[in-house]
């Protein structure tokens, strides 16, 4: 199989004489200067632009999945179109449809508020309904649905923290095999749209049920892409017992900006709140260290920077006591002072970030100064620091918060709102390439087009060490193992 007719990306350029590849069994066996005279079994790429498949390390594809089948929110500007956006679904749905709302946020409406327990309930009274903020960290639910969930404790209209992922668990879980594998199926082709080939994707709360997980386990060769899974819970014998050399995802050491649940050392600077921790030091201490004992990867989320000083002390103490290449994880790292970007070289954990965070919400006078100041603002996502460090900062989108788009990604990591955390081109390519394939140990595997890699390769339309606009850049081919999984159709975008 060869495959031929693209700029490669090879050491971190265009810049050379490949003009082909060889491909044996999915895997890379010869880069070639011609093309081959006779060609039996090839791929033509169409003068595409050939990255090695771009990996998304961490996002959430089952509720994404789920949710491009729902109600996207997004841009809804009040209350009344909330409310007929939702019932037009819910009417074509079957009458005892799950309906899920999602992206939603109450300060684009002109309202400024979430809609109230009434106004949920009248909207499609025979099917339960879950509304999901933004940032998933807060939802509302119709009362019918509230009365089934037994588990549910408060009688609050908006559930943060521990309640906010009991009901989205609940709600998942009542989807049978063929409903999550159409999810994934759905995100499969958000990703290779966006550019991906591999991604890595939380699952559920093992503590309820592994059931999801075993299944997925089972059923991922009939998915375009490869997942590399999450067993999301505190359960380390279920995730044994799943055969997963990880646990956690986000599991959470604190709460979100946007919530003002996010464990911050001084308080908002637009409420009085530092925020706090969801669990106690030795909670984590215990949970991390018989998870790292049983040589499982730990991936925390954790946001402010008392958090992500929480979780990198324990990591931290275990690389002293029982050092160990497991490459934990700190998913998020958002505020991050500098006294602790030595403390994560220490330990060695590897942050995984979302570049886009910084696009949405780092811009002069955004989300980020309102919520934190001005000085804060600027210690968010520090890709230039931490790199700089030596720390292997690995990519992803926390896809359904911010999309999987690559293009996008790299441009948010080039264009950092703090100049001095402005990465290049060819660093921005390496987290969703090299780092992140060294993040699941498939260093060997993934992330770079040379013999001996699996041949993953993401086609774009566009040269992304050049200038690039990223709303015009788009996915032409996804290539996995070898084969030719995806293409770009005009009118289906
Ligand atoms: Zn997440
Ligand atoms: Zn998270």
């Amino acid at each position: 199989m060869i495959i031929h007719n693209a700029h490669f990306y090879l050491n971190g350029s265009f810049a050379n004489n490949i003009k082909a590849i060889k491909v044996e069994k999915g895997i890379i066996t010869q880069l070639l200067e011609s093309v081959p005279a006779h060609l039996d079994e090839a791929i033509d790429l169409q003068g595409g632009f050939a990255y090695p498949g771009f990996i998304d390390c961490h996002t959430h594809s089952i509720s994404g999945g789920i949710y491009t089948l729902g109600v996207d929110l997004a841009g809804c500007p009040n209350i009344a179109a909330l409310k007929a956006q939702i019932s037009s679904h819910a009417q074509k749905q079957k009458p005892d449809a799950l309906i899920f709302a999602w992206n939603f946020d109450e300060g684009s409406l002109t309202e400024k508020r979430f809609p109230n327990q009434a106004e949920i309930d009248e909207l499609c009274p025979d099917q339960l309904l879950l509304l999901r903020r933004i940032d998933g960290h807060s939802c509302m639910l119709s009362s019918n649905a509230k009365a089934k969930i037994t588990a549910l404790k408060s009688q609050d209209a908006i559930l943060t923290g521990a309640e906010n992922d009991l009901v989205t668990n609940w709600f998942h879980a009542q989807l049978d095999d063929e409903a999550v594998m159409s999810a994934y199926q759905s995100a499969a082709k958000v990703a290779m749209q966006g550019g991906f080939t591999t991604v890595h994707t939380m699952i559920g709360d093992a503590e309820m049920s592994i059931d999801h997980f075993k299944m997925l386990q089972k059923r991922l060769p009939e998915l375009p892409i490869e997942y590399i899974l999450y067993p999301q819970s505190f359960n380390i014998d279920a995730a044994m017992e799943a055969g997963s050399p990880r646990i956690g995802g986000c599991i959470l050491a604190d709460g979100s900006i946007g919530s003002h649940t996010a464990a911050l050392s001084q308080p908002y600077q637009d409420k009085a709140t530092r925020g706090s921790l969801y669990q106690t030091d030795d909670f984590w201490k215990g949970f991390i260290t018989r998870a790292h004992e049983n040589k499982l990867q730990v991936a925390v989320h954790c946001i402010g920077d008392l958090a992500i000083k929480q979780i990198n002390d324990v990591y931290l103490e275990l690389q002293h006591t029982n050092p160990q290449d497991l490459r934990h994880q700190l998913i998020h790292c958002e505020l991050c002072p500098d006294e602790q970007i030595s403390q994560i070289k220490a330990s060695q954990a590897i942050p995984v970030m979302q570049s886009a965070f910084d696009l949405y919400w780092g811009n002069p006078g955004g989300f980020y100064e309102q919520r934190l100041g001005r000085a804060r603002a600027q210690q968010m996502n520090r890709f230039a620091s931490l790199i700089q460090s030596g720390i292997p900062v690995c990519g992803s989108s926390d896809w359904y918060i911010t999309p999987m788009n690559i293009a996008m990604s790299i441009h948010a990591m080039i264009h950092h709102h703090n100049p001095l955390e402005r990465i290049s081109a060819q660093d921005a390519i390496n987290t969703y390439t090299q780092n992140a394939a060294r993040l699941s140990h498939d260093e060997m595997r993934l992330g770079r087009l040379q013999p001996g890699f699996q041949a993953d390769l993401s086609v774009l339309n566009a040269d992304l060490t050049q200038r690039f606009d990223y709303q015009a850049v788009r996915t032409n081919y996804i290539v996995k193992k070898g084969m030719q999984v995806y293409a770009y159709t005009p009118n289906c975008p």
